[in-house]
């Protein structure tokens, strides 16, 4: 029989909403028309010679069979050298840290592991897309609260702040899980200390767990300080801390992360990281098991992506697109509406596509972040680039 005309089996779809993400969608269209890539996060710098160094050292060492499941001992030990160092939370290596393979994996197995059917998970949006399909696919009900946009006579929106009241309203006997994400993709909003006090209350008194997302815990400027889960006595207890060696360390493309909790959650994680990935690739733990003990390699990060987030602004001071703050994060959002040009009615998405075919730069539209098509007119740079990059960017956006 001819192999196409044999239908496959029909199935009903476990996401039937999904599509492809939009990071790829928009680095697809972006690479077609030759576009400046500002939509996709990830640096366009090399790394530091030395971190390939070391994984090559690593790989000539021999280190290219499975690791220990949980990850390797040089590398478990050294984040837990460093979250306490930095946010003053001692976790154990043997029992409460676990390598993954990048952020997202982190934060599905710590959704599959915790959540099933009957339970709501609460998301703040716009939230990082795979918060979503993740609580879905462990059969788990998403409760999705919006941040509040402060807004402007005009109706700009100026900035975003924690929707408090909504939040509480949320929490239920049946809520399970609580995700947070601070620096925020895509406002670049940070979490203040008083803010987790105030989440340590509402969470009080409930069987909720929490899972931050802090992979741009380093990314964080003008002197403030992260604000970890993790340096909250309180809330480190329920939570499941996620970061990724991608985002400070300027290689995405490695896929390397961690999810730290304590051993009653990290027990319950490494059931389905078992069967998820098993292992992450060996040579690359080793690598940045080495590097991560050179704190100026995290430590300068404020600063290089400071510079680079100013220079961007300044370039964008001039054009009439309003600039929200960017307190943390590597990515700048701006209104777009206030443009002297007919495109500046379309939709963010229509506009995102507009500007990455015509203008040839590609950004991210915030209302990807959202469940129902929310439009606020804002849209989302990547500033974690060359400057020269970030140059021939702005030479197109102040022609607008
Ligand atoms: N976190 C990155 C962003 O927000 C993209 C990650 C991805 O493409 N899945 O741009």
């Amino acid at each position: 029989m001819d192999q196409a005309l044999t239908p496959s089996p029909s199935f009903p779809s476990r996401l039937p909403k999904v599509g492809t993400t939009v990071f790829t969608v928009m680095s697809a269209l972006a690479a077609k028309h030759q576009a400046i890539n500002l939509g996709q996060g990830f640096p366009d710098f090399p790394c530091n010679r030395e971190l390939i160094a070391a994984v090559n050292t690593a790989m000539l060492a021999d280190h290219n069979q499975y690791p220990p499941m949980v990850g390797v001992a040089e590398l478990r030990y050294g984040i837990s050298e460093k979250i306490a160092s930095l946010y003053r939370h001692h976790y154990n290596p043997e029992s409460e840290i676990t390598i993954t393979a990048g952020g997202t994996q982190g934060i599905m197995t710590a959704i599959l592991s915790c959540v099933g059917p009957g339970d709501e998970v609460i998301i703040i949006e716009p939230a990082y897309d795979s918060y979503r399909p993740s609580i879905e696919l462990a059969g788990g009900k998403t409760i999705a609260v919006s941040l509040t946009a402060n807004r402007d006579e005009q109706g700009h929106v100026q900035s975003y702040s924690i929707p408090w009241d909504a939040l509480s309203n949320a929490v239920n006997v049946k809520t399970r899980l609580i995700i947070i994400n601070t620096p925020h993709n895509p406002t670049g909003m940070v979490w203040q200390a008083a803010d987790l006090d105030r989440l340590a209350k509402l969470a009080n008194d409930t069987n909720a767990l929490i899972l931050s997302d802090e992979v741009y815990e380093h990314m964080i400027y003008d002197g403030r300080q992260h604000q970890s889960i993790s340096s909250h006595p309180g809330l480190a207890a329920r939570s499941f801390l996620i970061s990724s060696f991608g985002k400070t360390y300027h290689v995405t493309g490695w896929k390397v992360g961690y999810v730290a909790a304590p051993a009653a959650l990290t027990t319950e994680f490494r059931k389905v990281h078992q069967f998820n990935v098993f292992t992450v690739n060996t040579p690359m733990q080793y690598g940045l098991a080495n590097y991560l003990q050179e704190a100026a390699h995290y430590l300068e990060l404020p600063s290089f992506y400071q510079q680079k987030r100013d220079y961007f602004r300044a370039g964008l001071e001039g054009t009439k697109f309003k600039l929200l703050p960017t307190p943390g994060t590597y990515f700048q959002c701006v209104d777009y509406t206030n443009l002297n040009i007919p495109q500046a009615q379309l939709n963010e998405a229509d506009f995102c596509t507009w500007l990455t075919t015509e203008v040839g730069v590609a950004a991210i539209p915030i209302s990807a972040f959202y469940n129902e098509p929310v439009q606020s007119g804002v849209i989302r740079f990547c500033f974690a680039k060359k400057e020269q990059t970030l140059s021939n960017a702005l030479t197109r956006l102040q022609q607008i």
